[in-house]
């Protein structure tokens, strides 16, 4: 089905796939008035994982954004055969969600009331409604199902065809049998691809590639965390009984079922999944398969025959196992990549590109065109893995439970088990010898919490207070009590120097970075739309010297950002793993550092936000005075072996004062209670600091700062019509986690960006942005507010100021 026979020499944007993705990018680009577009497709079109989808079209997600995405796929997916004559074979016929655990119960209650903040309405059914919905389901075992009356399914190559032919008829080529050989890169950008028909030159080129992705990107010194693995299901042979009914899916036993045509698809996401190396997917790979392992299937037909008797029944027709690419959290990536430019990636559908490709086919074709995507889109983002996390040992590793995880409960911290232990703090064995318990961000160990009295440093999951609740109520209160250390060898830290770095970070930072020598600054790196790109501080250690730290959720990203920005003779140098990095907080801190701090810690010679060297201990530390818990406090960068030396000084100096080891789920207990945000959750590249509340770090008379004008300009424009609340429940019972709507006055006005117990005010706490114009400290006391927690709204206490010490007394003190 090619087109035009002459392929073009040259044109504004080249996609390299023509997948379900490939081709919903170039119906949105088009739509957008965008014409001059080309999609290579090396075989046929969705020859590669498209062609045999099951074409399940949820519009639950296990995120909000992803969730708005679908609802509107769901609406293109019903309009475009209306529109370009092609039928797709989309259908709202529902979908019933089963739970057979209490926990999943709540899990599908915590999705529901998610999903309704966009306007998905859903509800939640006993059996006796369920085996009205499903005729001849197994109920016993099932304590409630969520159903979702305009879920939908759709065929995908018919899907798929639609939007090539609304893409074609917008102006876009399509040309299949052209494999792409290598994107074609100058001085760091991409310029065209190489194609065995000659070169196609092009401003943009999109990468859809599917699981051939991380091959084609590697080419041009890309990683991409992609591997395939093998993905099963069956189709019964035709039952007569077999009457339209929803798709069903029973997530405990990992089954999904799609009535088709009078016969049954079963599917499912095992959890020992098959990982399939790319030698066995092969060149020539066009509408393959691979052969079915009945002993790796058993499990899942058995459970099928449980589930549905009524499919034991009906003989099986296709055993299908085909290849789909999987990413090293089940989301996909997205976006330009930093290391070469004008290149964009949009893959890793994680066996959902079908519900999927409608709404990221509109964001990315909107992020090419107006230089950023139309919503925000940060979990998803291709900038968001670190080196680590995408080498062939590591992906080959985590993959594989990743995709098991897509049905398997999605509790709150949940930690993977596989792939760990890559990037550790100087002081990890210490903590473990210790009850630490970690977790993994971005490839790094953290301790999370301590055990103690003998317990087990290990996870055990529920949606209440989980085993290690106690513990960490003990950490953050003696943090507020006394004094407490927590390990953040995990920041991310640059050394920025030479003539030019004063330069490169006034333009960068929001904030004012010429203060005088040890001045310590908190500041947002801004977009040119005023969207905060990264949030973050920096420390002055001479004229031309700084430290820039960050998280390391976005080391990566802030690293690149920075790279990017650079101005002559400016050096930079990545020294994350070079110091251990300690933050001794609580009203005792100050007494306790003293005792082995060489330097005077008092108020007035060491203030807030001022930072040091020093020697503790015997070593050379850089001290700084900053607090993210809102008490009194310093952290300390020492040198990485130097670590464990100084952390036994600082222990034997704390027994004293009960110095505690506290792990990351108090520091983020900690800083809830304190209203200070979170870059990737409460702040990210959509939203401005009007909305944030974090306006205060802006000092627009001292430079001339990437995005001033957008910052001038929503100043100007008043109270924005979006605003940062934190909130407290009355109730002390329910846990917050994140993702629940907020109701005020009855209206669902948004929805918490984290949430956590707050263990000094004895209650949840959270924070998330309220959609309603001029909301102001007048309004928000006059209104009811309700947190929404598994379907039940729960009263909440709302302030536009931080919960504990709103005045940032004792932190400063
Ligand atoms: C068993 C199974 C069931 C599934 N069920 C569902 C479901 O119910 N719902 C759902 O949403 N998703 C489902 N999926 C997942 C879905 O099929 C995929 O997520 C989706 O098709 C991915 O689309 P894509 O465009 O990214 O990849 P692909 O369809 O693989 O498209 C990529 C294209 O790029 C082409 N290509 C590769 N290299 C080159 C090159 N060098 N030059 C030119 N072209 C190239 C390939 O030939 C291919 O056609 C299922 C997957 C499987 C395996």
């Amino acid at each position: 089905m090619s087109f035009t026979k002459e392929l073009p020499r040259e044109a504004e944007i080249v996609i390299v796939g023509g997948g379900i993705v490939g081709c919903s990018i170039a119906y949105h680009l088009t739509k957008r008035g965008v014409k001059d577009v080309v999609v290579l497709e090396r075989k046929q079109l969705t020859c590669g994982t498209t062609w045999h989808a099951a074409g399940l079209v949820s519009m639950l997600w296990p995120t909000p954004t992803l969730t708005n995405l679908a609802k509107y796929g769901h609406e293109l997916y019903a309009s475009l055969e209306a529109e370009t004559g092609q039928a797709t074979g989309y259908r709202r016929i529902g979908s019933l969600s089963m739970a057979r655990t209490e926990a999943r119960l709540e899990e599908l209650k915590r999705s529901s009331s998610m999903a309704k903040v966009f306007g998905v309405e859903s509800e939640m059914i006993d059996n006796a409604r369920l085996e009205e919905l499903y005729p001849g389901i197994n109920p016993d075992g099932v304590i409630g199902s969520l159903y979702i009356e305009k879920d939908g399914q759709t065929n995908p190559i018919d899907t798929t065809m639609a939007l090539a032919k609304g893409a074609r008829n917008g102006g876009a080529q399509i040309f299949e049998g052209i494999k792409v050989d290598d994107i074609l890169v100058d001085d760091g950008r991409a310029v065209g691809v190489s194609t065995e028909r000659g070169d196609i030159k092009a401003r943009q080129v999109i990468l859809a590639g599917g699981l051939w992705s991380r091959d084609i990107a590697n080419k041009i010194g890309i990683d991409l965390p992609l591997y395939a693995c093998e993905h099963y299901y069956v189709v019964t042979e035709n039952m007569p009984d077999l009457t339209r009914r929803p798709v069903l899916r029973d997530f405990d036993k990992g089954l999904y079922f799609k009535e088709d045509a009078g016969k049954m698809l079963v599917g499912w996401f095992e959890k020992n999944a098959i990982g399939c190396p790319m030698s066995r997917i092969g060149e020539d790979f066009c509408f393959g398969e691979f052969p079915t392992d009945m002993d790796h299937i058993e499990e899942h037909l058995m459970g099928a025959m449980e589930t549905f008797p009524d499919f034991g029944e009906a003989g099986i027709r296709t055993f299908f196992n085909g290849p789909e690419s999987f990413t090293n959290d089940n989301l996909h990536l997205l976006g330009p990549t930093p290391e070469i430019d004008n290149f964009f990636v949009a893959c890793g559908m994680n066996s959902k590109g079908i519900g999927a490709s409608g709404g990221l086919g509109k964001i990315v074709a909107d992020w090419i065109i107006d230089g950023y995507p139309s919503g925000e889109i940060t979990e998803t983002d291709v900038r968001r893995n670190n080196t680590v996390q995408k080498t062939q040992s590591y992906i080959e590793e985590r993959i594989p439970e990743a995709l098991g995880h897509t049905y398997a409960m999605h509790w709150p911290f949940y930690q993977y088990e596989t792939a760990r232990d890559l990037l550790q703090s100087p002081l990890h064995a210490t903590l473990e010898s210790q009850g630490a318990c970690f977790g993994e961000v971005g490839g790094f160990e953290r301790a999370n919490w301590f055990a103690r009295n003998g317990a087990t440093a290990k996870y055990e999951y529920s949606y209440t207070r989980q085993n290690w609740f106690r513990f960490s109520e003990a950490e953050h209160l003696g943090v507020r009590e006394s004094v407490g250390v927590y390990d953040i060898s995990s920041f991310a830290k640059f050394d920025v120097s030479g003539t030019g770095a004063l330069a490169t970070l006034q333009r960068l930072s929001c904030a004012n970075v010429d203060v005088e020598t040890g001045g310590i600054v908190y500041t947002q790196w801004l977009n040119e739309r005023g969207g905060i790109e990264a949030d973050l501080t920096i420390a002055r250690l001479a004229r031309d010297h700084f430290y820039v730290i960050t998280g390391i959720g976005s080391y990566n990203r802030d690293w690149w950002h920075l790279q990017k920005n650079l101005l002559a003779d400016t050096k930079v140098v990545d020294v994350t793993m070079d110091f251990a990095c300690l933050s001794v907080q609580g009203p005792n801190a100050r007494a306790l550092l003293q005792k082995i701090a060489e330097t005077d810690l008092s108020s007035a010679a060491f203030e807030f936000g001022t930072g040091l060297f020093a020697q503790v201990a015997g070593s050379r530390v850089w001290m700084q005075r900053l607090s993210y818990v809102g008490e009194l406090g310093w952290e300390l960068f020492i040198p990485a072996a130097e670590a464990t030396t100084v952390f036994a000084a600082l222990q034997q100096a704390g027994t004293e004062y009960d110095l505690c080891n506290v792990g990351l789920h108090a520091l983020n207990s900690l800083r809830l209670e304190k209203g200070f945000r979170h870059w990737g959750h409460d702040v990210a590249a959509e939203d401005n600091l009007q909305q944030a509340g974090l306006s205060f770090t802006a000092k627009p008379d001292a430079s001339d700062f990437i995005g001033r004008e957008a910052f001038l300009a929503a100043k100007a424009a008043g109270i924005p019509s979006r605003r940062m609340v934190q909130f407290q429940l009355e109730d002390p019972e329910p846990m917050l986690y994140h993702n629940e709507p907020i109701l005020m006055n009855g209206e669902v006005v948004g929805y918490l960006t984290s949430g956590m117990y707050g263990h000094t005010v004895g209650a949840s706490v959270g924070m998330g942005y309220v959609n309603v114009p001029g909301l102001n400290a007048a309004a928000i006391a006059e209104a009811d507010f309700q947190i929404e927690v598994a379907t039940t709204p729960f009263a909440a206490k709302a302030s536009m100021r931080a919960l504990h010490d709103p005045d940032g007394v004792k932190m400063r003190g």
